[in-house]
């Protein structure tokens, strides 16, 4: 008897990704033991009893706060309860805020250096900032999202 973990791929950034795994994870979660809770049950970590491989389940508030189950890199529970990785479904919807901010703006690179600390780029117009230091300023203003918060891990990155 197998467990069909092997079946999963890791989560592309599509919303219709996102959904289908909320689906799927209603069939799945039997197959589970539960390692660690986090934060009362917002995240939890499992481990398939058949394979061994490792899963999160969190919840994605932007379809409904369903509950999905993604892969996740083998991980002590002590570590993991110091920070969960990162959940695709917040990836997801920062990149898309992100993009759309981007595009909107349409930022032109100016002459100018960048006046961040050790930042050699061209700043953009309108700021004195080259693009990522024009975000990140906006970012600690509280008016751009923050960047999403937890553990990386592949095939995701911060960049
Ligand atoms: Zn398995
Ligand atoms: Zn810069």
């Amino acid at each position: 008897m197998s467990c069909g973990c092997t079946k999963f791929g890791p989560i592309e950034l599509y919303r219709d990704e996102v959904s289908t795994r909320i689906k799927e994870t209603t069939e799945l979660t039997q197959e589970f033991e539960t390692i660690a809770r986090h934060n009362g049950g917002e995240h939890k970590l499992l481990k398939c009893s058949m394979c061994d491989q490792y899963w999160q389940i969190s919840r994605a508030w932007n379809w409904g706060n369903d509950e999905y189950l993604f892969k996740v890199p083998r991980i002590q529970s002590d570590e993991w309860l110091k920070e969960p990785y990162v959940q695709p479904d917040e990836l997801l919807i920062y990149n898309s805020m992100m993009q759309d901010y981007i595009q909107k703006n349409n930022f032109v690179e100016k002459e100018t250096e960048c006046q961040a600390d050790g930042c050699r780029n061209r700043a953009v117009r309108f700021s004195i900032f080259c693009v990522e230091d024009h975000i990140k300023s906006l970012q600690n203003a509280g008016v751009l999202p923050k960047t999403v918060q937890g553990r990386w891990f592949a095939p995701y990155s911060a960049h």
